[in-house]
C-alpha cells in the first residue's frame, strides 16, 4: 500500500520551513502531495504556477523527491485536499504555541469532518522556528536579505521579483 502525506499551505514563498517538512514528510511516506491553497480575492506575491515550479525544483533536491512528489491546488477544505489526494495524513508545521493552538483546533475540527484522515504535527527546528513567510516577503520588499531563511533558488526569485 502507498502511504500518502498531504502538506497544505500557501508556501508564499516556500522557506527553510516548508523544506524541513517536505524532507520529513519523504521519509515518513512514500508519496507527498503538497497542497497549495489558493484563495480567490487574496493576491499572492507568487502565482500559483511560480510557487508550483519553485516547490517543484526544491523535492527534485531531496532524497528520491522529485519522483514523489505532486504539487496540487486547492481551493476547499483541506480535508477534501486529503481525500481527493488519497492521503491519510496531513501535515503541519509547528513552531510556537500560537501554531499549537491554532492547529489544535484545525485538527480537532478537521478529525470531526473526517475521521479517516490523521493529523501529524512537526516541530520545527530551532533554525525554522522564527521564519514566516510573511516576514520573508517584507525583508524582500524592504531591500534585505532574505537569504539565511529560503532556499537559494526562492532568495534568488525573490531578489528578482523586487527588482523588477
Ligand atoms: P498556512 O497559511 O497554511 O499556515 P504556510 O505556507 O504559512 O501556510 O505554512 C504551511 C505549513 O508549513 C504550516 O503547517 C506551517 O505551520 C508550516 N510552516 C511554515 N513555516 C514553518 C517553519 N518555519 N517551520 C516549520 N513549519 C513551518
Amino acid at each position: 500500500m502507498t502511504r500518502t502525506v498531504l502538506f497544505p499551505g500557501s508556501f508564499d514563498p516556500p522557506t527553510n520551513g516548508h523544506v524541513e517538512i517536505m524532507r520529513f514528510a519523504l521519509t515518513l511516506a512514500d508519496r507527498l502531495v503538497v497542497a497549495i491553497g489558493v484563495h480567490p480575492g487574496k493576491t499572492p506575491l507568487f502565482s500559483f504556477e511560480e510557487r508550483v515550479a519553485m516547490i517543484r525544483e526544491l523535492a527534485a533536491e531531496l532524497p528520491d523527491g522529485g519522483d514523489r512528489t505532486e504539487v496540487v491546488a486547492f481551493d476547499g477544505l483541506t480535508v477534501d485536499a486529503a481525500r481527493k489526494a488519497g492521503a491519510a495524513f496531513i501535515l503541519r508545521g509547528l513552531r510556537d504555541g500560537t501554531d499549537l493552538d491554532y492547529e489544535m483546533q484545525l485538527a480537532g475540527m478537521n478529525a470531526r469532518l473526517a475521521p479517516e484522515i490523521r493529523t501529524i504535527f512537526v516541530p520545527a527546528s530551532p533554525e525554522s522556528r522564527p521564519i514566516t513567510a510573511t516576514l520573508v516577503r517584507q525583508i524582500a520588499r524592504l531591500g534585505g536579505d532574505a537569504s539565511p531563511f529560503v532556499p537559494e533558488r526562492v532568495a534568488r526569485k525573490l531578489t528578482q521579483k523586487f527588482a523588477s
